[in-house]
């Protein structure tokens, strides 16, 4: 290009930014959630459509032209303590909003990577997040971005100001409770859950009022606790039960049994159903708690209207290894015999993948995703584990000083086949893109009691790879077979989230740092670039001024390196980061 040539284009860039900027945003209605996955030009939910299917029908990126996509901006979250980076970004006429670590949201231009505005919760001292300052992004309704704190607090900003509208505590922070989920809206609510399974909290999801934030319905998650409807603030007479105190506990441990929704939601019109997965019972010491312990471990179909728990479907009953059961439940249709089946997926922390009936919690199908698994041998014909019982850790009553059970190795280890890391449905290849990891543990039992705010776990681990090569695994699974169609193999466990697209891709970080593009239907590598830090964040695409834009966050952290024992080892030396890159075809 001559120098003429740069001229024209520098003047026209800014021009183009002059007429662009400073970006405001329209409000964001109910209409505009439901219809998120088929509108290109933003993204306005978590999980890119409130079914979480993470696929965008843009193409422009394809097999054939991603090799050409690169960097337009990076955008620096700063901050002195870098931590993990698990957000997923949201966009809205050409602004765009992320979270970063130690609960910070950011408005972005996202034609410049200009910051608009930067919000800061200031936590408290005495946080307990258990595993790491992260969080998994915002919500959008009316003129409110809405997020949650590590301080369980939710907090609504104005979304061309950062200025707090309103602020709600949900919980007790100095219980264990915090919050690290992305909300999502539906019908003008709020919907969230809470973390805390590791301190003997009660699990719960709440619904809230959008635009004031006053508190709608509340559903406690362990059996035996009432659920309420408020109405103008205060709580109606009558509570919608949640089952008996008592039938699937022993004594009072359903006082403090866990089962945190940690991990948020996902919402299918079609069924007018929120599905919510739960975490482990408390304590991880499953031999303090005989009994299915309900509603841990599960997925459960939730009203959007009142709370009421509508079906529930329990993936590990009686969890004596921490596999919690709060995988995202993605709802996708197939045909079977000349009918549509409303079905569910979930591959679960505990090494299956589950296909549910969506309309009723009915099981279909579910099969090993994982490679080994060691505490069950498979599962029966409505879905339950079928427990291998010599690898459930011992009962430390047992031992000759009462203080240590006799210890096992469990695959998987309690990070997960696949942790809170989410995959993709495409339903042009109507695959599952999953992101998981083959790792074990040893884990044994020791004696426990809960106090408020200390952990409440009556277990000793330590995770171990299994393979030299690699611990995470990228899986194409066909939900109708069980059959894998491909896999990715890669060194480091694998924590970041999955995107598909109609350009028939699959967008994926590595905690080496690669934003990563392959082929969706063969799984070959078609495009790689080092975003600087690991990736655990989630990718998203949209469409803007008739162009494709891929942004992805970078910023090594979570779970793995505080949690993971031998394998925080082998990743000690990922450097952290902050921050945001944006990607797209040169014009
Ligand atoms: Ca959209
Ligand atoms: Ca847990």
């Amino acid at each position: 290009m001559n120098n003429k040539g740069i001229k024209t284009v520098l003047s026209l860039s800014v021009l183009i930014s002059l007429a662009l900027s400073p970006a405001v945003s329209a409000n964001v209605t109910d209409k505009d959630i439901l219809n998120d996955q088929a509108t290109t030009g933003d993204v306005v939910s978590y999980g890119m459509g409130l079914r979480g299917q993470r696929y965008s029908p843009l193409a422009k990126i394809n097999t054939d032209t991603v090799q050409e996509i690169r960097p337009v901006w990076a955008f620096s979250l700063g901050g002195e303590k870098q931590r993990g980076q698990e957000s997923q970004p949201l966009i809205k006429d050409g602004v765009m909003y992320v979270t970063g670590s130690y609960s910070r949201v950011y408005a972005i231009d996202a034609n410049t990577g200009d910051e608009l505005w930067q919000y800061d919760a200031r936590l408290p001292d005495g946080i307990m997040p258990c595993c790491d300052v992260i969080n998994r992004g915002v919500a959008l309704y009316g003129e409110l971005v809405i997020f949650g704190t590590l301080d369980a607090k939710l907090v609504a900003l104005n979304k061309d100001t950062g200025k707090v509208v309103w602020k709600k505590k949900v919980e007790d922070y100095k219980a264990g409770y915090s919050i690290t989920a992305a909300p999502i809206i539906v019908k003008g609510k709020i919907i969230t859950g809470v973390a805390g399974g590791e301190f003997g909290v009660v699990g719960n999801v709440r619904a809230y009022d959008a635009v004031n934030g006053q508190l709608v319905w509340e559903r406690p998650t362990v059996e035996g606790h009432m659920g309420y409807i408020w109405k103008d603030g205060k709580k109606t007479e009558n509570g919608i039960s949640g089952g008996k105190p008592g039938q699937t506990w022993p004594g009072d441990l359903w006082k403090s049994g866990g089962a945190a929704p940690w991990l948020g939601g996902t919402y299918d019109p079609d069924v007018d159903l929120l599905f919510f997965g739960t975490g482990n019972p408390a304590p991880w010491n499953s031999h303090l708690r005989p009994g299915d312990n309900l509603f841990s471990s599960s997925r459960l179909a939730i009203d959007p209207d009142t709370g009421k728990i509508v079906w529930h479907f329990q993936s590990t009953p009686h969890d004596g290894w921490d596999f919690d059961g709060v995988n995202e439940l993605i709802s996708f249709d197939y045909q079977e015999n000349g009918k549509t089946i409303k079905a569910a997926g979930s591959a679960d922390r505990n090494g299956f993948f589950y296909v549910l009936n969506r309309e009723n919690g009915d099981y279909i199908r579910g099969f090993p995703f994982a490679d080994k698994i060691t505490w069950a041998s498979g599962l029966d014909k409505n879905g339950r584990p079928i427990f291998v019982d010599s690898n459930r850790p011992g009962d430390p009553s047992e031992s000759k000083d009462g203080t240590q059970g006799t210890s096992v190795v469990s695959a998987p280890a309690f990070l997960g086949a696949k942790n809170w890391m989410p995959m993709a449905y495409s339903k042009d290849t109507e695959l599952f893109y999953v992101p998981s990891n083959e790792w074990e543990m040893d884990i044994w039992n020791e004696p426990t009691a809960y106090k408020k705010g200390a952990a409440y776990l009556g277990a000793g681990f330590t995770i171990k790879p299994i393979n030299e090569g690699y611990i995470g695994v990228l899986k194409a699974i066909d939900p109708k077979t069980g059959k894998e169609v491909w896999r990715y193999q890669n060194y480091a466990p694998l924590w970041g989230g999955v995107l598909a697209t109609a350009g028939n891709l699959v967008f994926m970080g590595n905690p080496e740092g690669y934003l990563l593009a392959f082929d969706a239907k063969t799984g070959q590598i078609k495009y790689k670039f080092n975003t600087g830090s690991g990736i655990v964040g989630s990718p998203v695409t949209w469409e803007m001024n008739g162009e494709q834009y891929i942004s992805v966050l970078s910023g090594w952290g979570g779970a793995v390196p505080l949690w993971g024992g031998d394998v925080a080892q082998r990743v000690k030396h990922f450097n952290q980061g902050g921050s945001v890159w944006t990607f797209k075809l040169p014009k």
